[in-house]
């Protein structure tokens, strides 16, 4: 064996012991709440991504969708025909052009009793619950009923928060947290979003 090889060999076998140690050392049995944020792109493809993980294994999926504004989706339009796949779409509809509070507060309530009830089904083994940070920042929801409804989920259950500037208490709460960073954006270059990519 060349020398590099017997270094390679050396460094690999450092590493599986090190990843082994962590591995047998994650051992806790539960539902987990994971936050994804930041600015960059990805948070609702990572959520749909976790989702058709899901129910690949035939687990019950609960989606709930805070935003309008972007109203047609891809996945959902894939997904939708699985029996094990709830969606629950803010009705009225928030968008970016709406400027009525009182209509916008009303609908999110209305959509929020929806997410209240899966987050309340011990058979729903993930929610979803994409662009929520925007209620709160907005003032639909007020932050200690979403606290309570997520802490008094069934144990079994993840949740999946997505949207940016995500409320402190939120990322206090959760047990991942990923931010996305953007680098480059194309839309800042001009590029429109595109249909089956970016929705
Ligand atoms: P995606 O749905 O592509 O995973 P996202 O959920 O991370 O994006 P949102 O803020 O919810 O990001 O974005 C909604 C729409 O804006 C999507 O079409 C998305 O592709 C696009 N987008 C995401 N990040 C940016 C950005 N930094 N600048 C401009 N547009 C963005
Ligand atoms: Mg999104």
């Amino acid at each position: 064996m060349t020398d590099r090889e017997t270094r390679h060999r050396r460094a690999m076998q450092k590493l599986k012991s090190h990843v082994d140690e962590r591995v047998a050392s994650a051992t806790e049995q539960r539902g987990q709440l994971l936050v994804f944020t930041g600015n960059g792109k990805g948070k609702t493809t990572a959520a749909w991504g976790t989702v058709t993980r899901a129910l690949g294994y035939g687990y019950r999926v609960g989606v709930v969708q805070f935003i309008k504004g972007q109203w047609e989706c891809g996945e959902r339009e894939r997904l939708q025909e699985d029996p094990n796949l709830e969606v629950a779409i803010m009705a009225t509809g928030f968008t970016w052009e709406t400027q009525n509070r009182e209509a916008d507060t009303r609908a999110c309530l209305e959509v929020w009793a929806e997410a209240e009830r899966l987050l309340a089904d011990p058979e729903v083994y993930l929610v979803v619950l994409d662009e929520i940070t925007y209620m709160l920042k907005f003032g639909y929801l007020d932050i200690d009923t979403v606290r309570q409804a997520l802490a008094n989920r069934p144990p079994e259950q993840t949740v999946i928060l997505t949207g940016r500037n995500a409320h402190r208490e939120l990322l206090a709460m959760a047990d991942t947290v990923t931010e996305m960073q953007e680098v480059r954006h194309g839309f800042n270059a001009g590029l429109e979003a595109r249909r089956g990519i970016d929705y």
